[in-house]
C-alpha cells in the first residue's frame, strides 16, 4: 500500500530567538504566502518565552508552533520545566523530544524519551521523536542497530493509535556542515519505514520520518527527494528566513 504523506519541514532555533527574531517569521510569512503555496506542512519551533507569539503570529500566515522539549509530568514541582500542557495552552501543536543535544547534555534515555512523547500526546501535541548515531557508532557498522533500540525505546505504543513523527539525526551530522551520503540516508530511512510497519502495520506506513542534520539550501533538493524521507528537521539553517524558505520550497 502507497500512502501519500504531506511533507513537513520543522525549524529547530535551539537556544536561539528573541523577541526580534519574530521579524525572522515575519519575513518567512512574506516568502510563503508570495509565490506558490508551500507543499510542506510548516513548523517553527522556537525557544518556550517567545513559543506563544510565534504561534500567533505564524497562525496569520499557515506556520504552526512547537516545543523544544516537554516534562512526562502534567505538572508539579519541577523548577524550570515546561509540562506538554502548557506548550498546548502557548498555541503549539508540536514538541520536539530525545533530541541529541538533550540526550547527550541532560542524560535523556529512551525511556524518559517515550514518557514525554505520551506526555506530549496526552496534551494533543504531536510529538517530533529524535534518533540518530554517533560518528563512532556508524563507522563500527552499529548505525541501524543504533537507531533501532531508540525507536523501539522512544515510541510510546499509543502512537498506533495517534499522530507522532520520526526525526532521523545523525548526531555526528548536526551543526557540522557534513552529511550522510544519499544512499545511507535512504538506506536509514527505509530501515526506519520498516520498523515503523512491523509494529503500527498500515499507520506505520504514514508515520513523517523526518531528516536532520545539515541540511541546507544547497542540498535540501536531493534530500528531501529520497525514498521515505518525508521532510526535514532544520536548525542553522531555519534561523535565515530565506534559507528556511529555500528548504520548504525544495520539498
Ligand atoms: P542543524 O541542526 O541543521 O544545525 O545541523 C539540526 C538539529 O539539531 O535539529
Amino acid at each position: 500500500m502507497t500512502t501519500t504523506i504531506t511533507p513537513l519541514i520543522a525549524g529547530n532555533w535551539k537556544m536561539n530567538g528573541v523577541r526580534a527574531s519574530l521579524d525572522e517569521l515575519t519575513a518567512l510569512a512574506g516568502i510563503l504566502t508570495t509565490g506558490d503555496a508551500p507543499r510542506a506542512i510548516v513548523v517553527v519551533c522556537p525557544p518556550a518565552t517567545i513559543l506563544a507569539a510565534v504561534a500567533r503570529q505564524g497562525a496569520t500566515s499557515g506556520i504552526l508552533a512547537g516545543g523544544q522539549d516537554c516534562h512526562p509530568a502534567a505538572h508539579g514541582a519541577y523548577t524550570g520545566d515546561i509540562a506538554a500542557g502548557m506548550l498546548a495552552d502557548a498555541g503549539a501543536q508540536y514538541v520536539i523530544v530525545g533530541h541529541s543535544e538533550r540526550r547527550a547534555a541532560h542524560g535523556e534515555t529512551d525511556d524518559l524519551v517515550r514518557s514525554k512523547a505520551e506526555a506530549a500526546i496526552g496534551a494533543g501535541l504531536k510529538p517530533i521523536i529524535c534518533v540518530g548515531e554517533t560518528e563512532a557508532e556508524r563507522d563500527s557498522g552499529r548505525a541501524e542497530s543504533v537507531v533501532a533500540a531508540q525507536l523501539a525505546g522512544s515510541i510510546p505504543d499509543a502512537a498506533g493509535q495517534h499522530d507522532v513523527i520520526i526525526a532521523y539525526e545523525p548526531v555526528w551530522a548536526i551543526g557540522t556542515g557534513r552529511t550522510p551520503s544519499n544512499d545511507d540516508i535512504a538506506q536509514m530511512h527505509n530501515s526506519i519505514r520498516r520498523q515503523l510497519v512491523d509494529r503500527f502495520g498500515d499507520k506505520g506506513q504514514g508515520i513523517h520520518i523526518l531528516y536532520g542534520g545539515s541540511l541546507k539550501p544547497q542540498n535540501a533538493r536531493e534530500i528531501l527527494a529520497l525514498d521515505n524521507v518525508n521532510g526535514g528537521l532544520v536548525g542553522g539553517a531555519s534561523l535565515l528566513a530565506k534559507d528556511f524558505a529555500t528548504i520548504i520550497s525544495a520539498v
